[in-house]
């Protein structure tokens, strides 16, 4: 299978070569032929090309198996004019990837809840309260005048019903039951059509149970009691924000893999950003790209990505070979480096 390896800002390079040497290693030992090609976004590409986001990535998308994207720090961009897009929203909107599915499991010995938790959140990936994702791309925020600013926040029964869908799906496969996470109290309009369409997918899915929580109070609950999760099905921001907290709460935002998914491009791609602050040192945990990855051989239905999940699990068992984020002392690519020891032995 070929794969394209974009690897981005900040830590993103650091991550993108243990991920990419995991993935060589993975297709020796699994006799997987894996061919990765590696090709600049953001600033490396500005640099060379004078955008991020060069056309020819974009042309590359459709004809590779799958993407890998490393972190991307668009909010340090030039203007779209000098070449600044952001590639993470603009292959989101351009391939219709509307569902962004971010797993969150405990691990003994790891985070601060001491609790199961095992949960995948859905999160609505084109449209929400993301400026760059509305009508016209950025007007979704406005100043009237300049002590007065607003932002206008998208949804429709399209984007809501697909994501709904993906979620259902999902749940199938899991323990049935999605919770679908909202602010209709206030947000009466838009998340009430969010609301009105998972109810109406949930029709097709008997077989599995759906919950609807106010998104404070699914804040709150994740810390109570994760284990009352399986789906969670959102909107974008309010995705992104639980995200976070639920990867924290199970140890590190490093660990967090996911994927955006369209009808048929998957983009693999950790859940945390550039990591600014701890870019360049090496130290980064590439735990969160390398399961993106793992996600990826498993929606082009590989067996190779069981493997490679049982081999992080193995290396994140043992206290010894984990990275400072979870308490650990080691780097990045010692990680991947254990990592690949992993799948030999396994
Ligand atoms: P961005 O604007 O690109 O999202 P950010 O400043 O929000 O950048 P995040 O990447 O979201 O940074 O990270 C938030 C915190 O989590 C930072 O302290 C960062 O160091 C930490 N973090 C994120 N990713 C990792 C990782 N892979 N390994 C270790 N720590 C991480
Ligand atoms: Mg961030």
């Amino acid at each position: 299978m070929n794969l394209l390896l974009l690897p981005g800002d900040g830590v993103g390079p650091e991550i993108a070569a243990a991920t990419r040497r995991v993935l060589e290693v993975l297709a020796e030992t699994c006799g997987v032929p894996i061919a990765i090609e590696e090709r600049a976004i953001g600033f490396a590409s500005l640099a060379e090309e004078g955008t991020t986001l060069p056309d020819a990535v974009l042309e590359r998308i459709p004809q590779v198996d799958g993407t890998i994207l490393g972190p991307v720090s668009h909010f340090d961009y030039p203007p779209r004019e000098a070449g600044g897009i952001n590639p993470s929203a603009a292959l989101r909107t351009h391939f219709a990837l509307y569902a962004n599915i971010r797993p969150c499991r405990s691990r003994a010995g790891l985070g601060i809840l001491r609790k199961p938790m095992d949960l995948v959140i859905v999160r609505e990936n084109t449209e929400g309260f993301y400026s760059d994702r509305n009508m016209h791309a950025g007007s979704g925020e406005f100043m009237p005048d300049e002590d007065m600013a607003l932002s206008i926040r998208k949804i429709t029964a399209k984007g809501a019903s697909r994501v709904a869908r993906a979620a259902f799906a999902l749940a199938r496969t899991r323990r049935n039951k999605v919770t679908a996470v909202h602010k209709a109290n206030v947000l009466t309009l838009s998340d009430g059509l969010f609301l009105r369409e998972v109810r109406k997918v949930a029709a097709e899915f008997p077989d599995v149970e759906l919950e609807e929580v106010i998104v404070d109070a699914a804040a709150a609950l994740l810390i109570r009691s994760p284990d009352r999760f399986d789906v969670i099905v959102t909107t974008n921001m309010f995705g992104d924000i639980l995200s976070d907290e639920a990867s924290e709460l199970c140890g590190s935002l490093g660990l967090g893999g996911s994927i955006n998914a369209g009808d048929d491009i998957c983009v693999a791609q950790a859940q945390h950003g550039s990591a600014p602050d701890i870019a360049g040192q090496g130290i980064a945990n590439p735990t969160s790209l390398i399961l993106s990855a793992a996600m990826l051989l498993d929606w082009l239905s590989s067996p190779a990505a069981a493997v490679l999940e049982a081999a992080v699990e193995d290396v994140l068992d043992t206290p010894a070979t984990r990275t400072r984020d979870i308490g650990g002392t080691l780097g990045t690519a010692e990680f991947g480096e254990a990592v690949c020891s992993a799948i030999r032995r396994l």
